[in-house]
């Protein structure tokens, strides 16, 4: 596939840098002229994806989180990855409320909060090690749709 603009970043998975990941893809998404809406929805995906590489990638020993970002047309791409424990079932994971940290105030949304929030999102094993969540969102959709009505 023709990618017409990425970027790449590498951090520390410490929960500092949550937001930074956050701020960083609005920054590179701000060339699509997204919504206030479309541009929420997607920090949040983000910062769920960014969240579970702080909360579960590394249990033992700091580790980093990869992040990329596509564009291809007027569609974002997000990759999240990180090379920690990994997911034994990924299909149950992204089930609502399932968590393996329920004391700590998890509540096992992430995965839907980013599945409702953005067009498609793929997990996956990184692979020996770790994980890859990525996600897909067109923008503009929305004015597409009016324009369309
Ligand atoms: P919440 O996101 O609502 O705070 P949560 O993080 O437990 O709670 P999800 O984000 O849906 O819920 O993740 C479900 C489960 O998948 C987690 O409890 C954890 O066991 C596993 N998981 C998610 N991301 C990773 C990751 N990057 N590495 C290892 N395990 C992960
Ligand atoms: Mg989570």
């Amino acid at each position: 596939m023709n990618i017409s603009n990425f970027m790449e970043v590498t951090f520390k998975a410490i929960s500092i840098n949550e937001g930074f990941a956050r701020i960083c893809v609005a920054g590179f998404c701000v060339q699509l002229n997204p919504s206030v809406d479309e541009l929420g929805d997607i920090k949040t995906a983000v910062s769920e994806a960014v969240t579970n590489c702080v909360v579960h990638a590394y249990p033992k020993h700091n580790g980093m989180v990869y992040l990329r970002c596509e564009i291809e047309d007027n569609t974002i791409k997000i990759i999240v990855k990180d090379q920690g424990v990994g997911i034994k079932d990924i299909e149950k994971a992204m089930e609502p409320f399932y968590t393996t940290r329920p004391g700590e105030e998890r509540s096992g949304m992430g995965f839907a909060v980013m599945e409702s929030f953005m067009d498609k999102v793929e997990v996956a094993q990184n692979g020996e090690k770790g994980l890859v969540v990525t996600m897909y969102k067109q923008i503009g959709k929305e004015k597409l749709q009016v324009s369309n009505a």
